[in-house]
Formats: C-alpha cells, structure tokens, sequence
C-alpha cells in the first residue's frame, strides 16, 4: 500500500554558523542554528519518511537535550529513518521537497544536495526532487531571519 508523508522544519539564521542545507555547506555571511548542523531540508525529509510509516518526528529519535547530537551531521538521521522503513519492510517511492529561503541562492547547489538526500536514504537519485523559492521578502523568511523546508515522501509499505 502506498503511503505519505509529510514535513517541516524551520530554524533561525544566526552569525558564525556554517550553513548546510542538504548536506552542502553554502558559502553565506550567517548559517542556521541549532543542536545539530541544523540542516532544515534533511530534517523536513526525515520527518516525511517517519510521517509516512506513521513513526515519531525526529525530536522523538533524536532528542536535542542528548550531547550525542551536538553538531551531528544531519545525514545520520536520514540514515536512522531509512533503517526504520527497512525494519518496517517498507520501500521509499519518492520524496519531493521545497526549500524557502529569502537568501543565498540554493538552486546551484540542489544537485549535489540531491546526491547527499539519496545516499543517505539509499535510494536512486531520480526518487528524490528539491526545489527553493524565496518568500518574496514576506514575514521572517523574508527578512532572512530563518530558513524553512517542508517535504513529502511516498513509501510502499506491506498491508498491514
Ligand atoms: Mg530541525
């Protein structure tokens, strides 16, 4: 039976942090914040692939209180959500994802983050889409305050 998901994340943009956003570290003068590298995409992707086998978000797996994950490259998560379909016997058709940030320029950088996505999920290249828009300088996006991403993911999953 097919299944979806769905995600969000959103996290602030903050002097002397690095920005990685699909596991591209993007050349700018500020970089998101948080507990881990706080890679906004792969933790919208994570969430959707949970969401669609009707597991916990992220914070669930992966509690930002715990040291473990200071600073922990984002990929790992990825890497926890496609074993918990495996375990699951579940099978990830596609995921689809849009990126919105006012600034830098993402779309020179979606390829490589395609790359990032799928080997971490150990899936084709071509399961996976990433798309930016900005937010038309509109509400906190727009005044480069934060980065969002939201995501959609579609598994195979066995009958229950
Ligand atoms: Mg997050």
């Amino acid at each position: 039976m097919v299944h979806v998901g769905i995600g969000y994340d959103v996290h602030p943009l903050v002097e002397g942090r690095k920005l990685i956003l699909g596991g591209v570290e993007i050349p700018h003068t500020r970089g998101l914040d948080g507990h881990s590298d706080a890679d906004v995409l792969m933790h919208a992707i994570c969430d959707t692939v949970l969401g669609a086998l009707g597991e916990a978000n992220i914070g669930h797996f992966f509690p930002n209180t715990d040291p473990r994950w200071r600073g922990a490259p984002s990929k790992i998560f990825l890497e926890e959500a496609a074993r918990v379909a495996g375990l699951r016997e579940a099978k990830l058709i596609n995921i689809d994802a849009t990126v919105i940030a006012q600034a830098p320029k993402i779309f020179p950088h979606v390829q490589e983050m395609k790359f990032n996505i799928a080997r971490a999920l150990g899936i084709n290249l071509q399961r996976v889409g990433i798309k930016a828009t900005t937010n038309e300088h509109l509400g906190f996006i727009g005044r480069e305050e934060g980065i969002a991403a939201m995501a959609v993911a579609s598994v195979d999953l066995p009958q229950a």
